[in-house]
């Protein structure tokens, strides 16, 4: 970034914002006789969460080997992009830039929020042209880049981080949702080079937790202090907070759920190979593909009549699906279903 401080690219107002704070959470009781928050006494679940996350944290702390300093957590990474447009994006006037094609979200929480998308379309093999990407950022509007590594619907990685980190002029998202799946290395060890950069990890892919809602953002400790100013006090549930705390205390079976997936994914490229309505299988490092059908209308229509449910990206991207990969069962009815079109 040739900026070098990031209070120049906050919204003036997320500057003089105080955060909320809440006292119990920021102190340390023994037994304490709680009448602070207006809580029932009754009940299993009738205390707030901690507002600091604090025990999660200090467990990713040690799982990454960073700060806790340098971690928020969201309901979903899907709140933390939000976080992140409201920090850095005045409405009606500021620009977020994304790649073409990739995860919506990101453009839908800035027309929430009244901000502009650029788009940086990627080429045929859906990479990003960085002399495309040199272009539109020069644009004085744009204040976060959202790279998607390895990027959704597509599945490949993008190559040189530390290009966009270097050439962009603002806050660049590197949005990890799939890195568990690719054996690349995350750019988390870039987080000490670079103050403009922050890492988006999630529980809603690899590790099986799409419906506790929670994720990670990793940065800066000031980058991390204004998230953790504008979240919601108590934005992540007791219920996951403890069940993730419990699920990073058994590392191993995720490894084994994440091995069983990666088998799984290398059966489905070599089942693909014989089926005739297939054109194309796009290269992945997520635990899904891409997949070019020859005539995507007949095939998606077909999957759905037998209930398979998959992601339907054309017309956007011409003539492709994407399907993610299930267990073996589900991916022997997908398979028998395709080979029978
Ligand atoms: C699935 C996904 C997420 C995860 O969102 P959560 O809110 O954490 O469930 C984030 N980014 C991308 C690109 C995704 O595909």
């Amino acid at each position: 970034m040739k900026n070098n401080s990031i209070n120049t690219l906050v919204r003036k107002n997320i500057l003089e914002l105080r955060p909320y704070v809440s006292f119990r959470d920021h102190n340390e009781f023994n037994s304490p006789v709680m009448l602070d928050a207006n809580e029932s006494p009754f009940g299993e679940c009738n205390r707030y969460p901690d507002s600091t996350q604090k025990k999660l944290k200090n467990k990713l702390a040690e799982l990454k080997n960073i700060s806790p300093s340098q971690i928020a957590v969201g309901n979903g990474s899907d709140e933390l992009i939000d976080l992140i447009i409201k920090i850095f994006c005045e409405p009606k006037k500021d620009a977020i830039l994304m790649m073409n094609p990739s995860f919506a979200m990101y453009g839908f929480y800035a027309a929430i929020n009244e901000n502009k998308v650029l788009k940086l379309d990627l080429n045929e093999n859906f990479e990003i042209v960085k002399n495309d990407f040199l272009k539109i950022a020069e644009d004085p509007s744009l204040k976060v880049f959202f790279l998607c590594s390895p990027n959704n619907p597509t599945g490949n990685s993008i190559d040189d981080i530390e290009f966009y980190l270097q050439n962009f002029n603002g806050i660049v998202v590197v949005d990890e949702a799939y890195i568990e799946f690719s054996g690349k290395k995350s750019s988390l060890e870039l987080l000490d080079q670079y103050s403009n950069l922050i890492v988006l990890q999630t529980f809603s892919k690899a590790w099986g937790f799409a419906g506790a809602r929670v994720g990670m953002a990793y940065a800066s400790g000031e980058i991390i202090r204004l998230i953790n100013t504008v979240k919601a006090p108590y934005n992540v549930n007791v219920l996951s907070q403890e069940l993730i705390v419990k699920t990073l205390n058994d590392e191993k079976r995720f490894q084994e759920n994440v091995n069983r997936i990666l088998e799984e994914r290398t059966w489905l490229q070599e089942q693909f190979e014989g089926i005739a309505c297939i054109s194309k299988v796009f290269s992945t490092d997520a635990n899904f593909f891409l997949i070019r059908m020859e005539n995507v209308d007949s095939v998606y229509t077909r999957m759905l009549e037998e209930e398979i449910l998959t992601s339907r990206r054309d017309p956007a991207i011409p003539g492709c699906i994407r399907i993610n990969v299930g267990n073996r069962e589900e991916n022997e009815k997908l398979i028998n279903l395709l080979k029978g079109i």
